[in-house]
């Protein structure tokens, strides 16, 4: 049985993948592996054959804005995403070290958005990025469709309340780990999210390259679902069971 589910990780981008596949299915855990880039997606590919895996194709911001990856791979990702049922990691990033390159990753993001409203999916899931640009990622959405033609989850979110409000307005899912727990912001956003919306993710690992550990995913997604109770004056076995539920359906 599925009981945990990291509905924001990169698995692919551990050295170590397959055994944290395996350990992790072991555990009963589920996860979404979020690829950076058309050539990590490709990679990623193989990971998917684990019964618990199931891979995102995306193109991370922070790969366009330090110019990682061409223009002809912008429009590989976005149609690679416009095929796939699971978009990510997607966004963008206007923090100070990556604002200069905002409009390209403007245009990037507009480019997959439109390719996925061009291509309906049944059952589309997004995990996106939004660092001091929530507000610019609602605009793509909402204008291409995928905000309630889809399942947006921010992950992590971080912009403003009334961002909040606006992504909650508009059907949004949010996933929290415990980096977002870790600020005052953070775990008051957690605590206003609708419960039937609210996910556990680690966006683990820290660092690209290193090898994971299912045991240390499992540790990290349960003390957020212990911190997440605590905040919202919940017990954490309902609320683990109501978030399963939640990522049972987005990944069906
Ligand atoms: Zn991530």
């Amino acid at each position: 049985m599925q009981r945990l589910f990291d509905m924001h990780c990169h698995l692919s981008a551990m050295a170590n993948a397959d055994e944290v596949a395996l350990d992790a299915a072991r555990l009963g855990i589920s996860l979404i592996n979020m690829s950076v880039s058309p050539a990590d997606a490709r990679a990623a590919e193989r990971l998917a054959a684990h019964g618990n895996v199931r891979l995102a194709r995306g193109l991370h911001p922070w790969w366009v804005a330090d110019g990682a990856v061409e223009l002809d791979e912008i429009e590989l990702a976005a149609d690679a995403c416009a095929a796939s049922r699971f978009v990510g990691e997607v966004g963008l990033d206007f923090s100070r070290a990556r604002e200069k390159s905002a409009e390209a990753q403007i245009e990037a993001f507009e480019k997959i958005a439109r390719a996925c409203e061009a291509r309906a999916a049944e059952g589309r899931v997004l995990s996106i990025h939004a660092v001091r640009s929530a507000g610019a990622v609602l605009d793509i959405l909402e204008a291409h469709g995928m905000a309630g033609g889809a399942a947006c989850i921010m992950h992590w979110f971080s912009g403003t309340s009334d961002e909040l409000a606006r992504a909650r307005d508009l059907g949004c899912y949010f996933s929290v780990g415990d980096r977002m727990l870790a600020t005052r912001r953070g775990r008051e956003y957690a605590r206003q999210v609708p419960a039937d919306r609210l996910l556990l993710e680690t966006d683990a690992p820290t660092s690209f390259g290193e090898d994971g550990a299912a045991g240390e995913i499992e540790a990290r997604l349960l003390a957020t679902a212990a911190a997440l109770a605590d905040l919202r004056g919940e017990k954490r076995e309902p609320l683990l069971d109501r978030m399963a539920r939640t990522s049972e359906e987005l990944l069906g």
